[in-house]
């Protein structure tokens, strides 16, 4: 259930019916919206009336019920607010949302070795990225396959950050390593392999890192929502969505499915930002470009981009890894794309003439 508070109702006023709320055994949430506050209501409200709620106060003008099962990554939560979320970066703030201009997050599948992965940072940050994505530790399906140089490479990806000012993302899969990739990360990202991973997301829930949160090869929309509810319930509300592409019948010339139907779907269902990454989603670095193309002209809030300095020779994801000179040029194709959105951040513009 939601509260929606009236334009102008005094602190003490919205304290005073939380507390109310909070006496009759539900668990009240703030939500401070640019024009309105709003209390989501998580807890037993089957039985509630909503007119009981209403009499708590004057100043609460409405009290909606959220009938999904996904309540507080609902767009109804946030009384069809989208979130921006903020991740502090060396460079800056940057702001992931709807109404913020495109965010781009390029690098490697794994982090290789310090020349590459510093290499890598140098050039996607002149192209116009604001984030450094690369793993330390990797899902592989083989055992045998590389498995990332795990703590090892956060150093060299806390060092890229340090040469560059990237905002550095990276995988997370085990939940004792969350410390150490935490002090590295700006954004930690849950794969597809672990979306539906609930001992992992209360984690990740539980700590203040934003999280990326890949949607798992075969999850519906709304095991993906009800996977980033497990995140906000767990008290952590910044979660960006990445659409990575989907298993279906046909792998013989993409790797995956990528569903970019999802961006509109998300868009009506949730207030949270949507990443599209291109790379996982078709496998194959000559159908990346005219897929980023797509996601922005379909309103994506951020693009991730596979990129190495030397794709025939990665350890990883080789095949749909773009060179740093195609990356370069993709940005400035791009730029058509994110303009015509009104979605072109100026240094991106820039980066891009
Ligand atoms: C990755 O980002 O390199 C990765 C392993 O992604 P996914 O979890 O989408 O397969
Ligand atoms: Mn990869």
């Amino acid at each position: 259930m939601i509260v929606i508070m009236k334009i102008g109702s005094p602190e003490p006023e919205i304290s005073r019916v939380s507390e109310e709320l909070e006496s009759w055994g539900l668990t009240p949430e703030k939500i401070v919206g640019k024009h309105k506050v709003v209390i989501g209501l998580v807890g037993d409200t089957v039985d509630l009336d909503p007119l009981q709620i209403q009499e708590v106060s004057p100043w609460i003008e409405q009290v909606l019920r959220v009938e999904k099962q996904f309540k507080r990554v609902s767009r109804e939560y946030r009384h069809g607010e989208a979130s921006d979320i903020v991740v502090q970066t060396p460079n800056g703030p940057v702001h992931f949302g709807e109404h913020q201009p495109l965010v781009i997050v390029a690098g490697p599948c794994s982090v290789e070795n310090e020349e590459m992965i510093t290499e890598t940072a140098r050039r996607v940050k002149a192209a116009g990225a604001q984030f450094l994505r690369g793993g330390a530790y990797k899902p592989r399906t083989s055992p045998y396959a590389f498995q990332g140089h795990g703590e090892s490479a956060l150093g060299l990806l806390a060092a890229a950050r340090e040469a560059t000012g990237l905002g550095i993302i990276t995988e997370l899969m085990d939940a004792a390593d969350l410390e150490p990739l935490a002090d590295v990360a700006d954004v930690i990202q849950i794969g597809a392999r672990n979306m539906q991973n609930f001992s992992l997301l209360k984690k990740v829930g539980a700590q203040d890192k934003p999280i990326l949160l890949k949607r798992g090869m075969s999850a519906t929309i709304e095991e993906w929502l009800m996977a980033a509810e497990y995140i906000l319930a767990a008290g952590n509300s910044n979660v960006i969505l990445c659409e990575r592409g989907i298993r279906t019948f046909d792998n013989k010339y993409a790797r995956n499915t990528l569903d970019l139907s999802a961006i509109p779907v998300l868009r009506s269902l949730t207030h949270l930002p949507i990443m599209i990454d291109p790379s996982h989603g078709t496998g194959k670095a000559e159908y990346v470009p005219s897929m980023a193309m797509a996601s922005i002209a379909a309103g994506t809030d951020s693009l991730m981009i596979e990129v190495h300095p030397n794709p025939a020779k990665a350890l990883s994801d080789g095949p749909q890894s773009l060179t740093p000179d195609r990356f370069d040029s993709l940005v400035k194709e791009l730029s058509v794309v994110g303009k015509a959105m009104n979605r072109w951040l100026l240094e991106h513009a820039m980066a891009a003439v």
